[in-house]
């Protein structure tokens, strides 16, 4: 729950993938650690935006609810390694971790405030990265970087709100007739490419500089579903 919003809980989405390759989730959210033993950058942003106190939310005890073991999940695609996104690597410690070069170099060698958002307990139990960083593709003229899944997934490189932070496209085309790609963009747009709740200048210090093409590209493409790595939901809707 935000202190400044107190009617909505603010939730960071994880998506779970199935694929050809085994399960893959994109983003894990809070780890049980985060709960459990939540490390002084943790208990910072927690003071900051009330993190619910509630294990029970973490990816791995969502996932055991549908009958899924954390060693069911072979790969995890990351938008950004900052401790709300990445904080659930240990609770998948055999999964390969997929994640831009250029992330994986800022989180090693922090260089701006916003880059201080990275939790050394998320990485401590040596992931196993597959680093990327060669965009071989365009989707839907984005620079994008080819995932080895099928159906198809791309990192498409988002830079600004961290040195290496990037979307992931992914086909849905079960939903046929609905829209038929998820486009988790993560931290480059704010809470909503429709909804927003911050002013322009304020995205554009924290979030990087993207927002304005991505509501473009929102508008032009229906057949395109956008997600944010920070969406709204009334308090009624998640468990306190
Ligand atoms: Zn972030």
């Amino acid at each position: 729950m935000s202190p400044w919003f107190p009617r909505w809980h603010i939730y960071a989405p994880v998506l779970l993938v199935e694929t050809e390759q085994g399960l893959v989730l994109v983003d894990t959210g809070l780890g049980l650690h985060d709960y459990e033993r939540p490390s002084p950058v943790v208990r910072f942003f927690s003071a900051d935006f009330g993190i619910l106190k509630n294990p029970g939310l973490a990816a791995v005890r969502q996932l055991e609810g549908l009958g899924i073991q954390p060693g069911d999940v072979s790969h995890i695609v990351l938008t950004h390694l900052h401790f709300d996104h990445a904080g659930g690597l240990p609770d998948f410690p055999q999964a390969q971790v997929h994640v831009h070069r250029r992330e994986y170099e800022a989180m090693r060698r922090p260089r701006s405030w916003i880059e201080l958002g990275y939790d050394p307990q998320d990485v401590a139990h040596a992931p196993r990265w597959v680093l990327h960083d060669q965009p071989d593709a365009k989707w839907y003229g984005f620079e994008a970087i080819r995932l080895p899944f099928t159906p198809e997934m791309f990192l498409i490189p988002l830079f600004g709100h961290t040195r290496g932070h990037c979307g992931v496209a992914i086909w849905d085309g079960k939903t046929s007739g609905e829209p038929h790609w998820l486009f988790q963009c993560a931290d480059s747009l704010p809470t909503d490419a429709a909804f927003d709740l911050t002013p322009a200048w304020l995205n554009r210090l924290v979030i990087g500089p993207h927002v304005p093409r991505l509501k473009e590209f929102a508008a032009a493409h229906p057949e395109v579903r956008l997600l944010a790595g920070h969406m709204t939901v009334r308090r009624t809707v998640l468990p306190g």
